[in-house]
């Protein structure tokens, strides 16, 4: 039996008591184990996971409904006091007239995400002084500004205008992030009322990009739109937005909430590794709905998600989302910033509590059972050509690590309205699928799109993968990503020109530990540090993880990848280090074995 379906109890109707640690806990928190194998949600609690539990009574977690509402930290106190929402009067009114220097301290480093504004690293600031610095020394003038792409969902006239934005107030950059974002650089306070207006004016906004919040509902780029969905997440994922963006509900969480909706059999909104993920499932009585998930988050302590075992009907998702999130705002940690997320509330609790309080204290009803999605028979990026319900086509397309620029973005919305579609969807892959392409537009739309940058048809590598930000913008930051990866690509492509591989290899290239590229869940995954260079200095690199995976073709269930002691590479022998384990795995492979079998 695989995790997939293994079954999950219902133990609505008994009642509850609001105790801090009234039970051990009783689910996995997957961190690699086997030497040989990525971990997976079947993983036994190690005593090293259990330590990392807030525990015991003795300090409140600052659990609202446990230990009162009493702020234990100075983010939980300066949330009380004004959230973050109402920072964009201030910036409207004062900071965008008066400049960077009129901004208060708490507004910039904390407010200002509410409104996806993070200030970005200087130039030059190399990775060695990222843990020694001051943070105002490590802070440029400039700002990254996320834009919130719920479910990934465009038209040509808003592709125009991000485009626009990135050349006039970005000096043209542009990054598809892997939560279906697009993320600016470069932009000024002065500038953000005027971005804010053309954004706006499209339906575009960055409320709640950002912050302790809701962030971004993931949905599958191909809803209402794959000839084989199961049931489109489209009208759902905008009445959550309408619902709950910008208002008090929900502005003040412990921590990030991230939210993934898909109505796909491939189950392209890497549901696993989200605080909820509803994935589409048919229940032999009830039809079709969605399967729960819930606990899901990587970063430096990552934890897979866990089925609840319910089946949510398509009029219940608005009232199970707002009860989860509740959950998560009345009992999440919030006196450890590194504990604030809901995979610790789970840990503790347990899949049969969690359901148990959703259902008793927050729906007031009981949610039937459900069963678990089958495995996907297709890969979730929706690379290449792909027919539509309505007998058009689609075409997922990659660019190099999702970085864009202004003048793609136009030339692409050009492009598209040429060839007779107005619409397009950001991918959870830093990638776009193109809709609505007539048949005899296919080839000649891919014909041009190569020539602006985006591949159709791309290698291995240029299909499978990713890299976050990366020290050229990340405060955070110790190595280099974007153009570490792009090289490693095209080297790749020479290297295994001619080279059947038969199946997608991932490769995730991260700046840091915080896993923004999903380290965990690549099959290389690569973790950015500094490594001795043979001459006392130090030189970039990666401490490599492997084996790790989400639900796909190629796996039943997702698994989290294992590092390896001593396996280290630096950023220069990126490519040769792929290109070395790709062949071995070829040819150590048995018939039909995947690479996170191997
Ligand atoms: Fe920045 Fe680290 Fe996230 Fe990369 S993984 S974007 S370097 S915080």
């Amino acid at each position: 039996m695989t995790g997939r379906d293994r079954p999950r109890s219902a133990t609505a109707g008994s009642s509850v008591v609001f105790f801090y640690r009234q039970r051990a806990p009783r689910h996995r928190f997957c961190t690699p184990g086997h030497p040989s194998r990525g971990a997976t949600v079947s993983q036994t609690v190690t005593e090293t996971d259990r330590a990392r539990v807030p525990r015991a009574a003795t300090r409140p977690n600052g659990q609202w409904k446990v230990d009162g509402t009493a702020p234990l930290n100075g983010n939980e106190e300066w949330k009380q006091v004004d959230n973050g929402i109402a920072v964009r009067e201030r910036i409207e009114r004062i900071y965008s007239k008066e400049g960077f220097d009129s901004i208060d301290g708490t507004d910039l480093h904390g407010r200002f995400r509410w409104w996806g504004l993070y200030t970005q690293r200087k130039p030059g600031i190399d990775g060695g002084k990222t843990a020694t610095l001051e943070p105002h020394e490590l802070e440029d003038r400039y700002f990254m500004l996320r834009v919130r792409i719920d479910g990934g969902q465009l038209t040509t006239e808003q592709l125009r205008v991000i485009g626009n934005i990135s050349r006039d107030f970005a000096r043209d950059t542009a990054d598809l992030t892997d939560r279906q974002n697009v993320q600016f650089h470069w932009i000024r306070i002065e500038d953000m009322p005027e971005i804010w207006r053309r954004l706006e004016a499209v339906g575009l906004e960055t409320t709640q990009a950002c912050g302790d919040v809701p962030r971004v509902f993931l949905g599958s780029p191909v809803a209402g739109i794959a000839a084989d969905e199961l049931i489109d997440p489209t009208d759902t994922i905008a009445e959550l937005a309408r619902k709950f963006l910008g208002t008090d509900e929900f502005a003040n969480l412990p921590r990030k909430f991230k939210t993934a909706i898909t109505g796909h059999p491939s189950q392209d909104v890497v549901h696993e590794i989200n605080d909820i993920g509803l994935v589409a499932v048919t229940h032999p009585q009830l039809g079709v709905g969605y399967d729960l998930w819930v606990g899901g988050a990587l970063s430096t302590t990552p934890r897979l998600a866990e089925r609840l075992g319910a089946f949510v009907a398509p009029g219940q998702v608005t009232e199970v989302w707002r009860g989860v999130v509740s959950i998560f705002r009345d009992y999440g940690y919030r006196r450890l910033r590194g504990k604030a997320r809901l995979k610790f509330l789970l840990n503790e609790w347990g899949t049969e509590k969690f359901r148990r309080v959703l259902e008793d204290d927050y729906l007031g009803h009981a949610l039937p059972d459900g069963p678990a999605a089958p495995r996907p028979t297709a890969q979730g990026d929706h690379i290449g050509v792909h027919k539509q319900k309505d007998g058009r086509f689609y075409i997922g397309v990659a660019p190099l690590v999702g970085r864009v620029a202004g003048p793609l973005l136009t030339g692409l919305a050009d492009l598209l309205e040429e060839h007779g579609s107005l619409r397009l969807r950001t991918t959870p892959h830093q990638k776009l699928v193109l809709l609505d392409i007539a048949e005899e537009h296919v080839e000649p739309l891919i014909t041009a799109l190569d020539e602006l940058g985006l591949a159709a048809r791309p290698s291995l590598f240029r299909r499978s993968t990713i890299a976050c930000t990366g020290i050229e913008f990340c405060k955070l930051a110790i190595v280099e990503t974007k153009q570490t990866a792009t090289d490693a690509i095209a080297s790749l492509e020479t290297r295994l020109a001619g080279i059947d591989v038969p199946q997608p290899i991932s490769l995730h290239v991260n700046g840091c530990p915080n896993s923004c590229a999903r380290i965990q869940t690549a099959d290389i995954g690569l973790k950015g540090q500094l490594l001795p260079d043979g001459n006392g200095g130090q030189t970039p690199g990666f401490q490599v993880h492997l084996g790790g995976g989400l639900s796909s073709p190629n796996r039943d269930e997702a698994g989290l990848g294992r590092t390896v002691r001593g396996l280290k590479v630096t950023a220069d022998d990126l490519a040769d280090y792929v290109e070395r384990i790709v062949l071995r795995f070829l040819a150590d492979r048995s018939s039909d074995e995947t690479f996170a079998e191997w």
